[in-house]
């Protein structure tokens, strides 16, 4: 099939195959990219509405076992600057986001052997106790397999008990490239196998979460293997439904073990664009401005994005690979509509909850971006004690 052929195909609502997928991401114009991903995501959105949601993305621990070769972010067990926060830090960071007008937390973490099952359950049963309303949008299902897996509790058994106790919805986190040959080459094959991930997400979305996707492209997979990512996802959201959204970003190479560059900002757009053409059965697709930067961020928006994510109050791990974008409420509001877009507030299930916060109330801004601990901060929490630890340090640890 031509270009042109496979771009009629497209405008006229059809499904494109893997073969159709790669000659277009190969061969169109990046301008016919972002036209077609554009005229998809105005028959989905037609009021040109862009939603984003006030919510803080807290790290709770930085300890992990599983050492992917493309974070910089992890401490291996016993490290000096390894941490796991207290729940009257978190209690703290859930004030500060509630001051600007948030409701949720981005709850995720390293995978750290010394946090059982009933850690987590205790910190979001204190959560919903002390702010009822407040969403958990928390644990990617490489979390949620490593939680399965030391505890020695099924996944489906897992998902009830943290559901039980105040889990709203799964982030997409941790699928990486949903391609075994890719996992095993970045050391994340073990955490979680493209199936695992994938299989997880299928018991989350039965249990009745839902949950966004993502893929971190721009290590060693081919475009071959990015399309084969994108057609997972789709075949799996035909089956369950239960997918909100799709994210994409680049890998951030600085201070991480598989190095290397970072890929362009036209890869990430002409990716971005492929993403919203081959997910036709997802509704919302993020623009990704905290690895792009704002104005990157902006120009998502004529290739097939139509929510800018979320205001970032703290963000931890894209932060320790080098990137560093901030942008408060103010900005991405500025951002949207000068794009020509009416930005909306919304919560995780997409559902629009109103203007800019700032625009009915005043808030404070935030010019700096907020990180889980500060450097000089080696505090252990009192509640640690409670709960067993596995590893050798972990138990000497609590011993003191
Ligand atoms: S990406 Fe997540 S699972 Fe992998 S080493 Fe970093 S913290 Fe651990």
């Amino acid at each position: 099939m031509t270009i042109d052929a496979i771009a009629s195909k497209v405008a006229a609502g059809g499904r494109l195959d893997a073969a159709e997928a790669l000659a277009l991401y190969r061969g169109a114009p990046t301008h016919l990219l972002g036209h077609l991903a554009g005229e998809i995501r105005a028959t989905r959105h037609p009021d040109r509405v862009v939603t984003y949601i006030i919510d803080r993305n807290v790290n709770y621990t930085n300890v992990c076992v599983a050492r992917c070769r493309f974070c910089a972010f992890y401490r291996p067990v016993g490290d000096a600057e390894g941490y796991v926060l207290g729940f009257e830090e978190i209690f703290q960071k859930i004030d500060e986001t509630i001051a600007v007008g948030g409701g949720q937390l981005l709850l995720q973490g390293g995978h750290n052997p010394d946090l059982p099952i009933g850690w987590y359950e205790d910190l979001f049963r204190a959560v919903k106790a002390r702010y009822p309303q407040f969403k958990l949008h928390a644990l990617s299902p490489p979390e949620v397999l490593h939680i399965s897996r030391i505890n020695q509790v099924p996944v489906p058994d897992v998902i009830g008990r943290l559901v039980a106790a105040g889990l709203d919805s799964i982030p997409g986190g941790g699928a990486e490239m949903l391609v075994d040959r890719v996992r095993k080459i970045l050391n994340c094959y073990t955490k979680a196998s493209a199936d695992e991930w994938l299989g997880i997400m299928r018991e989350a979305h039965h249990a009745g979460l839902r949950t966004t996707a993502t893929m971190m492209y721009g290590t060693v997979e081919t475009s071959e293997e990015r399309i084969e990512h994108l057609l997972r996802l789709r075949s799996l959201q035909d089956e369950t439904g239960g997918f909100t959204a799709f994210i994409t970003w680049s890998y951030q190479p600085e201070h991480t073990e598989h190095g290397g560059t970072e890929a362009t900002g036209v890869e990430y757009l002409r990716t971005l664009a492929l993403a919203r053409i081959v997910l036709d059965n997802f509704d919302n697709v993020q623009a990704s401005w905290v690895t792009q930067g704002g104005k990157v961020g902006q120009l998502s928006l004529g290739f097939g994005a139509n929510d800018m994510g979320s205001v970032m109050i703290e963000e931890n791990v894209v932060r320790a690979a080098g990137a560093s974008y901030c942008m408060d409420e103010l900005e991405i509001v500025a951002n949207v509509e000068d794009a020509g877009y009416v930005p909306k507030r919304r919560n995780m299930h997409y559902e629009v909850l109103g203007d800019p916060v700032f625009r009915e109330r005043d808030v404070p801004r935030m010019l700096a971006l907020a990180t889980a601990r500060t450097d000089d901060d080696a505090s252990v929490p009192d509640e640690l004690s409670r709960y067993p630890a596995r590893s050798r340090q972990g138990k000497a640890l609590r011993l003191q």
